[in-house]
C-alpha cells in the first residue's frame, strides 16, 4: 500500500539538505546567533520577493500579528474586524493587545473574508481590518482597501499561508498597511523551527517594528515603548535564505498538483458529491492547502483516506466567533452561516510539492471511491 502523508518535510530536506547543513554550520562557527548578517540578508531578500520596501524578521507569524497591532497602537477600546474562519492566531493577537475582535463571515467559494460583511461591521471604534489570505490565495483586496481608505483605518494582511501569492498584479503583504508572514515548518516557506516576518511600505512603521522586536529599545537599554523579544535567529534566517531560492519552484509544483486534482476530482464535482476549491480571477494561488467541500460525506471520505494511509486534515473545525475563549464577546450560532457551514464540510488533502503523480492519483481514486464514483 502507498502511504501519503499530509506533508513530507523529509522529502524536501533530502533534496536540499546538503546546502542547509553547510549554511547552519557556517552560523554555528560564526558565533553570531541573533539578529546578525543573515537576518539582514533574509529581510532584504524577502522585501524584494514580496515587493515591499521594508521587511523585518521576527520570531513567528503569531508575533508578527501581535507586533503589527502594537506598532499601530491598537488597544483597549478599539475594535479590529477580521474573518471568523482562520487559524486562531489571527484573533488571539487582537485579544492580547486588549482590543475587541469583530468577526465577519467568509465567501463560500474562496473561504476568504467577505468585503460586504466587513463594510457592515465597521463602527466608529474600528481601527483596523485583519485580512487573512487563506490557504494560499489572496482575499478580495480591492473593496477591502477601499473600505479601509474610506474610514481611515489600517489593513493588516495575515499572509502566513500565502507568501508569493498575488492579486491584481500585487504581492501578498504589499497591499495593506502591514503584512504578516509565518515561517512555521508547514508553511510554503518553512524554517526548521519558528520564525516570521513583517512587511510595510511605511518607513516610520518599519522603524517602530524594529524597535518593538527588541523590547522597544533604541539604542539598547533605552526603552521608548514596551516591546518584547520578537527576534529571529541567525540559524533560521540562514536556512530560510537557502529555501527562498526554491520557493517559486515549489509553488509551481503545488500549482501543478492542484491542477491535477481539479481534473481528477471533476467527476465528483459534476455529480454534486464534492465542491472543488475556487480560484479568484486575477490572482496567483500558491496552494498552501488544497481544500474541498464534502457536504454530505466528509466523515466517510476521511475514513476511506485513513484506511488507504492517506493524510488529511480539517482546517478549521470551529469558527473563531464560536471559540470558548471568545464566549464573552457574545458570538452565537448563526452569526456567520457561511463559515459555520464550511467547518462542517471542508477537508484538506496533501498538495505538497514533492507529491508524486501516483500519490495524487491514489488520493483522488480514494475520494472518488468513497463518494460512490469508484472505477
Ligand atoms: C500559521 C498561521 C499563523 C501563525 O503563525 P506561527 O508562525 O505559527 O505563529 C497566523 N495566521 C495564519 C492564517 C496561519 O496560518
Amino acid at each position: 500500500m502507498m502511504t501519503v502523508p499530509m506533508l513530507d518535510l523529509q522529502a524536501q530536506y533530502a533534496a536540499i539538505g546538503d546546502r542547509i547543513e553547510s549554511a547552519v554550520v557556517e552560523v554555528l562557527r560564526s558565533g553570531r546567533y541573533i539578529l546578525g548578517p543573515r537576518v539582514s540578508a533574509l529581510e532584504e531578500a524577502c522585501a524584494r520577493y514580496c515587493e515591499v520596501p521594508f521587511a523585518v524578521g521576527v520570531s513567528s507569524g503569531t508575533d508578527a500579528l501581535l507586533m503589527a497591532l502594537m506598532a499601530l497602537e491598537i488597544g483597549p477600546g478599539d475594535e479590529v474586524v477580521t474573518t471568523t474562519f482562520s487559524f486562531f492566531a489571527t484573533a488571539g493577537a487582537i485579544e492580547r493587545v486588549g482590543a475587541r475582535p469583530v468577526f465577519v463571515d467568509i465567501e463560500a467559494g474562496t473561504f476568504n473574508i467577505d468585503p460586504a460583511g466587513v463594510r457592515a461591521a465597521i463602527t466608529p471604534r474600528t481601527r483596523a481590518i485583519i485580512v487573512v489570505h487563506l490557504f494560499g490565495q489572496c482575499a478580495d483586496m480591492g473593496p477591502l482597501l477601499d473600505i479601509a481608505a474610506g474610514h481611515g483605518i489600517a489593513v493588516i494582511e495575515d499572509a502566513a499561508q500565502s507568501i508569493g501569492a498575488r492579486r491584481d498584479g500585487r504581492a501578498a503583504g504589499s497591499m495593506g498597511t502591514i503584512g504578516c508572514f509565518s515561517f512555521f515548518p508547514s508553511k510554503n516557506l518553512g524554517a526548521a523551527g519558528d520564525g516570521g516576518l513583517v512587511t510595510t511600505s511605511d518607513p516610520g512603521l518599519a522603524e517602530r517594528l524594529r524597535i518593538l522586536r527588541d523590547h522597544g529599545a533604541k539604542p539598547r537599554y533605552f526603552h521608548h515603548v514596551v516591546g518584547g523579544n520578537f527576534r529571529l535567529d541567525e540559524i533560521q534566517a540562514a536556512i530560510l535564505l537557502v529555501k527562498l531560492e526554491y520557493l517559486d519552484g515549489w509553488i509551481a509544483s503545488r500549482q501543478a498538483n492542484a491542477a491535477r486534482y481539479m481534473e481528477l476530482l471533476e467527476p465528483a464535482a459534476a455529480a454534486g458529491r464534492l465542491a472543488l476549491p475556487v480560484e479568484s480571477p486575477g490572482g496567483r494561488h500558491v496552494w498552501n492547502q488544497f481544500t474541498v467541500r464534502l457536504p454530505d460525506n466528509r466523515a466517510l471520505v476521511a475514513v476511506a483516506l485513513d484506511d488507504a494511509g492517506i493524510g488529511h486534515a480539517v482546517y478549521y473545525p470551529r469558527c473563531l466567533h464560536q471559540q470558548d475563549c471568545f464566549a464573552g464577546l457574545g458570538g452565537q450560532v448563526g452569526d456567520c452561516p457561511v463559515a459555520e457551514r464550511a467547518t462542517a464540510e471542508v477537508l484538506s488533502i496533501p498538495v505538497y510539492p514533492e507529491l508524486s503523480g501516483g500519490a495524487i492519483s491514489a488520493v483522488a481514486d480514494t475520494i472518488l471511491g468513497a463518494v460512490g464514483l469508484g472505477r
